[in-house]
């Protein structure tokens, strides 16, 4: 079975597929893997080390030979082009985004998984890409953030003066959340945390963090790890709460998401406006419209003197690190579904079920498919 690995297309992406490490591991399984000339080098894995790790480093039309493609991003309608009839291909496809995507995968028959439908099920967290770059992410929301404010984070007593600390404000306790919450007290400044599920409660203060408590609203659904369904009632009361919290913060990094929804505005212009001058928001939702009603993707911007920071792709900036765990991620579901003689899938057993999008000639993913219609 041959592996091919492809070089990332998008625009400001540096991550790449597989690693030196994990090629070593795949090879040793008696695949055969092939690598794009120059794949790496934005992750800072040389050709050189592919080499050495076991894989063929050949240019892009030869990849396309491959029995199946490994990409981080979706692949294009060009590249799909590229492809024979009857390849598979994984890679983060966020596929009832894109119908034009899987009408030209059906016309040739491309099989397709997508590591963002991996079930978030203990089974499965070893090929959970979407925690493994989040966590990354909320690490490195906290970084830029630093970086934009004209303050440190800790207490510092000085012949000088003392400085008191700074006071970082996150929404969201899930993956990104709770490490920007470790990396914000890592660094010595007072977090405080607002989420919809009261069970992160345990989990932020675990980490040195304070709950926000949204007094007197309903509790919220949750699905599966994900909150579900937030009502009205609770995001005016949390509205309020954030409106008195807001105006004290020096930065505040927002993660709020509700699975297969636009994510929710917590933070208005209104609110931006009573903020310090000099504060930072680093709105890690705005791939998915922006917990912040005036964040911009990929932009940092200045409003009303706050500087606020829509990266939409957190993970590409530590792009060693966010290739080494995606690696893991992928390589460990292609294993799930594959050895070295071909595919043996289970179409009845979760995570293959969860992660199948197209498959012989036809969409077969539920969840995309009720997105669609
Ligand atoms: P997650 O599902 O693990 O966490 C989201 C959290 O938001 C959950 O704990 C949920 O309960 C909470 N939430 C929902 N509604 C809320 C509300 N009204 N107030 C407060 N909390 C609320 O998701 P994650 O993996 O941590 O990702 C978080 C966000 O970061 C997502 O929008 C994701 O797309 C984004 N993300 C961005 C980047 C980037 O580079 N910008 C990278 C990775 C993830």
């Amino acid at each position: 079975m041959k592996i091919g690995v492809l070089k990332e297309t998008k625009e400001r992406e540096n991550r790449v597929a597989l690693s030196p490490e994990v090629i070593k591991l795949l090879v040793k399984k008696e695949f055969e893997v092939l690598v794009e000339e120059g794949a790496g080098n934005a992750s800072y894995f040389s050709d050189a080390e592919y080499i050495s790790a076991g894989a063929n480093v050949v240019k892009a039309q030869e990849v396309f030979g491959s029995d199946i493609l490994l990409k981080v991003n979706l692949f294009t309608l060009a590249e799909i082009d590229q492809m024979q009839a009857g390849t598979a291909c994984i890679s983060i496809m966020y596929a009832y985004n894109h119908p034009d995507v899987l009408d030209a995968m059906n016309k040739k028959s491309i099989t397709s998984f997508s590591m963002d439908a991996v079930p978030r099920i203990s089974r499965a967290q070893k090929m959970d890409s979407l925690s493994s770059q989040a966590n990354l992410a909320g690490y490195k929301s906290v970084i830029m953030g630093a970086n934009h404010l004209g303050k440190i984070f800790p207490l510092m007593m000085t012949a000088s003066g003392t400085i008191t600390p700074s006071k970082v404000l996150i929404f969201g306790a899930g993956v990104a959340g709770l490490q920007a919450i470790a990396t914000a007290k890592r660094l010595g400044a007072i977090v405080e945390v607002s989420d919809v599920r009261p069970e992160t409660k345990e989990q932020v203060e675990s980490l040195g963090g304070r709950f926000l408590i949204v007094e007197g609203a309903e509790t919220v659904k949750v699905e599966g790890g994900y909150a579900a369904e937030v009502s009205e009632e609770f995001l005016k009361k949390q509205k309020e709460l954030i409106q008195s919290k807001i105006k004290e913060s020096d930065l505040v990094i927002t993660t709020a998401l509700v699975m297969g929804k636009k994510s929710p505005i917590l933070v208005t212009e209104e609110m931006v406006k009573t903020m310090k001058k000099g504060a930072v928001i680093v709105d890690m939702a705005v791939e998915s419209g922006g917990n912040c009603e005036i964040s911009e993707k990929d932009k940092t911007v200045v409003k009303h003197g706050v500087t606020i920071i829509g990266e939409s792709n957190l993970p590409s900036l530590l792009p060693t690190n966010a290739s080494q765990l995606y690696a893991t991620n992928i390589s460990t579901l292609l294993l799930h579904l594959a050895n070295k003689d071909g595919f043996n899938l289970d179409l009845e057993e979760e995570i293959t079920k969860g992660v199948l999008i197209t498959y012989q000639g036809e969409t077969v993913h539920e969840f995309t498919k009720k997105i669609l219609n």
